[in-house]
């Protein structure tokens, strides 16, 4: 798209990622008037920028792809188990030309603030270039993990190497040959890229400030065979996967974890431990709701480390103690604890020795000098609410987004909130987001603002708003469903935990995403309860 027209639209869509691109094509189709924007250069969110050495999603390539169009399932063929990101960016790219996206999308182009004009109803939309668009609706396609974080160290901008976050990463690759590297943690990010950054370098210090979990990933590539059959059967794969807790194919043991023998126990980890990936904290159902079913999950967990780990003490050092299994994003690796075997990598732990301050030549903590040439930090996002943070969001009375959340995000359904008619959330907090396939996820949230875009204009109505009181006992339901589970016993970025001073409260809905659908879907045929539905600006 050339120059900013000022023409209104009906929907303006911020972010070309999964859930931007859909649902350009989904209002598009619906005959809306739609135009996006996008900050970055070209198409695919996450998988534009996370470029770093082994960078791959951790669900299923074959579910983590588009499923409103069977053509495209059918077209496009995965050619591992779990797609690295240039194989994930190279399927986005492919989707955005097949279905003639980008003549709507602006690259390059930042939405700096959203404003509501209350006698209208329509939103003022207005880029980093200045330039203004009016629309009806506005629907945040930002993305849940996409404000990244550079942690405040004493020194860092003396620092003399190279510096690279992971979800800032050189398009043209880092080699790292014959350097000598620092990771700075030791998160999914860090836990994919360790292992690969180490084969590279001449010396690798990775600095530890918590262990986290992180189970084989299992990856491999896919045979012919098996994408034919998947091809064949995806109807009834993306079947179940709707209806499933985290939007994938995956049936948990028919028992409770105490109720299986010890045998079949260790039968069910040892079977979900080969099968590798995230859900192995899905094993059995109560994993993450009794501290006696999880001990069970992270006693096995436990000893497969231990058993590929050569040096016993810093086994210990590389298994967590202050969580339960899984109450973080469980990571998935390739010989991630292996690496820690090699001579040329060292393990540092932040906890014991913390870093005092980055100089030129490298990182002091409080015991020792690092020497570096590089430095790479794994350091993770301001999740949920970071990057809408970043856009001036005004609504009723001059009430500022950024405010009514000071004290933590507050939505109904994790599409909206009070006082914001007509702004829609996708993958937002309290909405189960990052806790299910977010493809899927992504889909549904666009369906359900289609058609709710569709009632308001079969009915004549010129707006819709959640109500105050369905906003609360939405934060509410989703604190106390939390609650009920071991998720809030950990130090996690869900809970908001890894921004200094962001209020602890757990950002997600934590029921199960087809339980979360079956909401969403109760509340449109009801006539949208909980919302307000406006006749007239
Ligand atoms: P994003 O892909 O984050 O896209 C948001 C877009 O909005 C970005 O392009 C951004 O530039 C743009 N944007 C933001 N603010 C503005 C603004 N003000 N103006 C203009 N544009 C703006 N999820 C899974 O389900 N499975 C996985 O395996 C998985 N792996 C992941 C691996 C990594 C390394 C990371 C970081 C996340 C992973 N996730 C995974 C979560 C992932 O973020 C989602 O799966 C999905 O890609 C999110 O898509 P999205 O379109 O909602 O957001
Ligand atoms: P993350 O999980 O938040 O990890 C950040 C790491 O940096 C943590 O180890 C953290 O330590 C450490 N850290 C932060 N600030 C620090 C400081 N000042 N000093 C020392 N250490 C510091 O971030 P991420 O690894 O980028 O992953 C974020 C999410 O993105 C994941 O949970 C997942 O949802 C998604 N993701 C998925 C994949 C995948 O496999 N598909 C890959 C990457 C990312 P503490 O734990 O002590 O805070």
């Amino acid at each position: 798209m050339s120059g900013e027209s000022k023409t209104p639209v009906d929907v303006v869509v911020v972010g070309a990622g999964f859930a931007g691109l859909y649902g350009l094509h989904k209002f598009r189709s619906q005959g809306l008037s739609v135009r996006v924007f996008e900050a970055a250069p070209d198409v695919g969110g996450t998988w534009y920028y996370n470029r770093y050495p082994g960078a791959r999603c951790d669900v299923e390539s074959v579910d983590y792809c588009y499923s409103f169009s069977d053509e495209l399932q059918q077209e496009w063929t995965w050619t591992e188990k779990y797609a690295t990101q240039s194989e994930i960016l190279a399927y986005l790219n492919w989707v955005a030309d097949k279905l003639d996206l980008r003549r709507d999308i602006a690259f390059d182009t930042r939405v700096v603030s959203a404003v509501l004009d209350e006698q209208t109803l329509r939103w003022t939309v207005t880029t980093d270039a200045g330039d203004s668009v009016e629309a009806r609706f506005v629907v945040m396609a930002t993305g849940p993990l996409s404000a990244a974080i550079t942690p405040d160290f004493a020194g860092l901008d003396t620092f003399g190497g190279e510096i690279y976050h992971t979800a800032h990463w050189p398009h043209e690759g880092v080699d790292f040959t014959g350097k000598r590297v620092a990771v700075i943690g030791t998160g999914s990010s860090g836990v994919q890229s360790i292992p690969i950054i180490a084969e590279q370098a001449q010396q690798l210090y990775v600095f530890q400030r918590t262990p986290n979990y992180s189970v084989p990933a299992g990856n491999r590539p896919l045979t012919a065979d098996e994408v034919a059959d998947i091809k064949a059967n995806y109807a009834e794969r993306r079947r179940v996967s709707w209806r499933s807790g985290g939007g994938s194919p995956h049936v948990a043991h028919p028992k409770l974890t105490m109720e299986a023998t010890p045998e079949e126990r260790q039968a069910a980890f040892e079977k979900r431990w080969d099968l590798g990936g995230v859900l192995f904290s899905k094993t059995f159902t109560d994993q993450m709701v009794s501290r006696e079913a999880n001990d069970e999950a992270r006693k096995f967990y436990e000893e497969k480390i231990r058993s590929v780990i050569d040096d016993p003490d810093l086994a210990e050092l590389l298994i967590p103690t202050d969580h339960p299994i899984g109450t973080k994003r469980i990571c998935t690796d390739s010989n991630y604890f292996q690496t820690f075997n090699r001579t040329n990598v060292k393990l540092v732990s932040v906890r014991k020795t913390p870093i005092e301050s980055i100089d030129e030549s490298g990182i002091n903590t409080s015991e020792a000098h690092y020497d570096i040439d590089a430095l790479v930090l794994a350091t993770g996002f301001d999740a949920m609410t970071g990057t809408l943070a970043k856009i001036d969001i005004v609504g009723r009375g001059g009430q500022k987004l950024v405010d009514d959340w000071a004290d933590g995000p507050r939505t109904y359904l994790g599409l909206g909130t009070d006082g914001f008619p007509n702004l829609f959330l996708v993958s937002g907090p309290g909405a189960p987001a990052v806790l299910a396939n977010m493809v899927l996820h992504a889909e549904a949230h666009v369906n359900w603002i289609a058609d709710a875009i569709g009632y308001l204009d079969d009915h004549g109505c010129a707006g819709i708003e959640p109500a105050a009181d369905a906003v609360e006992n939405w934060v509410a339901e989703c604190a106390q469903r939390a609650e009920a589970t071991l998720f809030t016993k950990a130090n996690s970025w869900y809970m908001g935990a890894n921004v200094p001073g962001k209020p602890r409260q757990f950002m997600l809905f934590i029921g199960g995403f087809a339980t979360y659908l079956d909401i969403c879907n109760e509340v449109a045929a009801a006539g949208y309860k909980g919302f307000d539905l406006i006749k007239t600006p």
